[in-house]
């Protein structure tokens, strides 16, 4: 039998794996689709506002991320 995505999510950005990665937690698998043949390095530090700290906190997904 051939198992199938629910959900199809373009782009694996941090939006598109944490909300894959949300999905998982409720059971749902998801397909990411991602047009970049590799990962890019931009930008210089990862900053995360409040909203983002609380979606993280609800998908479980933070727990090797601390604040400094
Ligand atoms: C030059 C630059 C520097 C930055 N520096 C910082 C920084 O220092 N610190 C910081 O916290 N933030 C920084 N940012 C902001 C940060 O990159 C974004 O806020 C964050 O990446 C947004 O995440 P996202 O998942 O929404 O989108 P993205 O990270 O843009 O991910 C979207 C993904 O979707 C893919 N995609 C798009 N369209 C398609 C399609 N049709 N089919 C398949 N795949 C597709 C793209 O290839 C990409 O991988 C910077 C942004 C830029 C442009």
């Amino acid at each position: 039998m051939v198992e199938e995505e629910e959900v199809v999510i373009v782009g694996a950005g941090i939006v598109g794996l944490a909300t894959a990665v949300a999905l998982k937690g409720l059971g749902i698998r998801a397909l990411i689709l991602e047009r970049a043949k590799g990962l890019q390095a931009t930008g210089a530090a990862l900053t995360l506002f409040s909203n983002a700290w609380l979606a993280l906190d609800v998908s479980q997904a933070h727990f090797h991320l601390f604040s400094c």
